[in-house]
């Protein structure tokens, strides 16, 4: 597997070579409100299989949450990435950056109970309340 992904302004690119773990949409207020959407649509990446080729430099970090950086880049304003200090095995990468088809596709909703009172989900995929179990 070998998937290119890129900011808006392109000055931030990245691969994937896998393995992704997970491919989520979250409904949490920190990625409805960094995400400027309804949800964030999310791969959980093994951190090995992830690599920033261009533009390190410009990304910022805003920890959202105690240990959890998301990662953006300071021009387009794009979330790339996030990172969990505890998790350092894993990271969770925007699904909407991607340049290429990841072959995979979203398998369930998490933080459903926080999820916009606007948005309906219309699909059948399970719900999670809160985080991912199982
Ligand atoms: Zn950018
Ligand atoms: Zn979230």
């Amino acid at each position: 597997m070998l998937l290119h992904g890129s900011c808006r302004c392109q000055a931030v690119k990245f691969e994937i070579t896998g393995p992704i773990h997970r491919f989520t949409n979250c409904h949490c207020p920190d990625c409805r409100k960094i995400n400027g959407a309804a949800f964030s649509s999310n791969l959980v990446v093994a951190a090995a299989g992830f690599k920033i080729t261009a533009g390190e430099e410009m990304l910022a970090d805003y920890e959202s949450s105690p240990g959890k950086f998301r990662r953006f880049c300071q021009t387009c304003g794009a979330h790339v990435y996030a990172h969990i200090n505890s998790r350092p095995e894993i990271v969770i990468v925007r699904a909407g950056l991607l340049d290429d088809e990841p072959g995979v596709r979203p398998q369930n909703h998490i933080w459903v109970s926080h999820k916009a009172p606007w948005f309906e989900i219309t699909d059948s995929l399970p719900q999670f309340p809160e985080a991912f179990k199982g």
